[in-house]
């Protein structure tokens, strides 16, 4: 029987997980350094023991859940606001390039009914559209960045909300 022996097992003695055999109790019995030792962690054991984890608070986990739910409704909030003001740009772009198209280029007449249209005659809206070619392309093509924006938003939020 050495020391090493015993020592290795002195932590689970100490504890109460391992009751020391005929042999090693004798050991212990008669050799002091072991005895020492076995003293010494029994110490430690005991100490440990009488250390009382701080008791939760109550209320803690109401508290921390509430918390977390503040916070993350203040997230969706900001989310909303973004989303809301994205839309909203696009919205007023789309009608910026309606208004456009409708008052600058004189294409109100087809607002106004079929009757009108006919009545102005095809060579007429020809004639009148032909020159505006190029703000159509333009309001066209703010229309097509618009709807690009906004499909962007509706995807970005599907993603990133739910
Ligand atoms: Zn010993």
């Amino acid at each position: 029987m050495f020391c090493d022996e015993v020592l290795d097992q002195l932590e689970a003695i100490a504890a109460g997980d391992v009751t020391p055999d005929g042999r090693i109790a004798h050991h212990l019995a008669t050799c002091r350094d072991c005895a020492g030792a076995l003293a010494d962690a029994q110490q430690v054991e005991a100490a440990l023991a009488k250390r009382v984890a701080p008791p939760t608070p109550a209320q803690m986990t109401a508290r921390v859940l509430t918390r977390v739910r503040r916070q993350r409704w203040r997230a969706e909030q900001y989310l909303d606001l973004g989303f809301n003001v994205t839309i909203g740009a696009v919205l007023a772009v789309i009608a910026g390039s309606v208004w456009l198209l409708l008052n600058r280029t004189g294409l109100a007449v087809v607002g106004n009914g079929v009757v009108s249209l006919f009545s102005a005659g095809v060579t007429t809206i020809a004639a009148r559209v032909g020159p505006s070619l190029p703000l159509y392309a333009g309001a066209g093509a703010l229309l097509a960045g618009a709807l690009a924006v906004w499909w962007w938003a509706e995807h970005a939020s599907a993603s990133n909300w739910r």
